[in-house]
């Protein structure tokens, strides 16, 4: 087989490849770049829903599905209403953004997608990369597949955010669509961190997802169990149609993802240790650490300059390793960190923004003992 040659190529059309991909197209510098997109997928099915929170304009605003300015937080026999200016939680389907993407780079012609899979990468310089259906090779690669290494691990704690979603259309109004349930914890799967979120799209239509942070998974018709009984239970909704289901499943972990890099090949997205530990979130890491790896390549720093902060994957450690070893405790330390702090200093917090007073201060809220514990646990493994 003949191997064609690139400057980068980029493993993966997700939410980190198409961020760095869109980056690198708006950038003079890249222009007389070629650049190769390996994605085994087509892309065209809605595979996810992402949300995020953000203030003000971003720079998605005109792909959003919904925006919602004010929620609610239910839980242990309480309810929080959360006002989240200046900031909004927005919805971006998957579809949208890949779609976005896709026509986006087919204008620049120093692009080139290939839809293939990549079975492995020689990091010598330059790189080479094995596909099922060719060879290439580039002097940067960067590469969504999550490490190997990653499932072979027990020094770091491995637990899994998993859900499955619907959304749903009721045949009358049920729903306010200005606002929605960040955590409703009316609802728990045996003694786990387990809630349910909505999301309402209009008066009729929302999406519905019953959520876990545990080790392992349940089975399938669990979760549909739990969707269930909550729209029975909470919302008194027997009577729904499915319109859309998602199911996803998120590693939560301080394994260093960002080791598994070479000078010129390293790991993004969920594979680069992406994904917020504590909240299974990233999609506006993604979009906030391509701008750092295009800076960094153009630099000539090292790639993962500025990625990960050590004191934030401490704080994260520590709350995985509590929730690893007391699962039944989650509703209560969410409902201190809820009732005990501001949305905004909240959303700060885990936007990994605030500083090191703030963070005492909200952490200074949790249980004592218990963090203390996980904090000597975390350390002793990680020296
Ligand atoms: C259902 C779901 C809902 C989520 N909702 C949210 C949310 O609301 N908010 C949020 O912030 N985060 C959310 N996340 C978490 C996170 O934002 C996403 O997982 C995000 O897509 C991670 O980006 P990524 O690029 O690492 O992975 P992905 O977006 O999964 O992209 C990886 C890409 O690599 C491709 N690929 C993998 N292996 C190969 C190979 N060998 N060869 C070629 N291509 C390959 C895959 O096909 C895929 O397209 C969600 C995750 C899931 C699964």
């Amino acid at each position: 087989m003949s191997s064609s040659t690139f400057d980068i190529a980029i493993i993966g059309a997700g939410a980190a490849g198409l961020h760095l991909a869109l980056n690198m197209r708006d950038d003079p510098f890249f222009r007389q770049k070629k650049i190769l997109i390996l994605e085994k997928e087509s892309k065209e099915q809605n595979d996810r829903t992402w949300c995020f929170w953000e203030k003000g304009v971003g720079k998605w605003d005109h792909l959003l599905r919904h925006t919602w300015a004010n929620g609610d937080f239910f839980c242990m026999g309480d309810a929080l209403p959360l006002h989240l200016a200046p900031y909004q939680y927005k919805m971006l389907r998957g579809i949208d953004f890949y779609a976005f993407a896709k026509k986006a780079l087919a204008a620049h012609p120093q692009f080139t997608w290939q839809q293939d899979a990549v079975l492995s990468v020689d990091t010598s310089s330059p790189c080479h990369i094995a596909c099922s259906g060719g060879q290439y090779t580039a002097e940067y690669v960067f590469d969504s597949r999550i490490p190997e290494a990653f499932f072979q691990q027990d020094q770091y704690t491995r637990l899994l955010q998993h859900f499955k979603g619907w959304v749903i259309r009721t045949p009358e109004d049920c729903f306010d669509a200005d606002r929605f349930n960040m955590m409703d914890y009316r609802l728990q799967w045996k003694d786990s961190t387990s809630f349910t979120y909505v999301l309402p799209l209009n008066a009729r239509e929302a999406l519905v997802e019953f959520t876990l942070f545990t080790p392992s998974l349940i089975g399938d018709g669990d979760y549909e169990t739990m969707l269930n009984r909550y729209l029975k239970a909470v919302w008194r909704i027997e009577k729904f149609d499915i319109v859309e289901s998602e199911y996803g499943v998120i590693p939560m972990s301080d394994f260093p993802f960002e080791k598994y890099a070479s000078d010129k090949h390293i790991r993004i997205g969920t594979a680069g240790g992406w994904v917020k530990p504590s909240s299974g979130y990233s999609f506006k890491n993604c979009e906030r650490n391509a701008v750092k790896i295009t800076e960094n390549l153009k630099s000539g720093r090292a790639l993962n300059t500025g990625i990960i902060s050590r004191r934030f994957r401490l704080y994260d450690a520590v709350f995985l390793d509590v929730l690893n070893r007391h699962n039944e405790r989650g509703p209560s330390i969410f409902h201190t960190m809820y009732f005990k702090n501001d949305v905004q200093q909240i959303f700060a917090f885990l936007d990994e923004e605030t500083s090191l007073l703030e963070e005492l201060r909200i952490i200074s809220g949790f249980p004592k003992r218990l963090f203390l514990r996980s904090l000597i646990n975390v350390l002793t493994r990680w020296l």
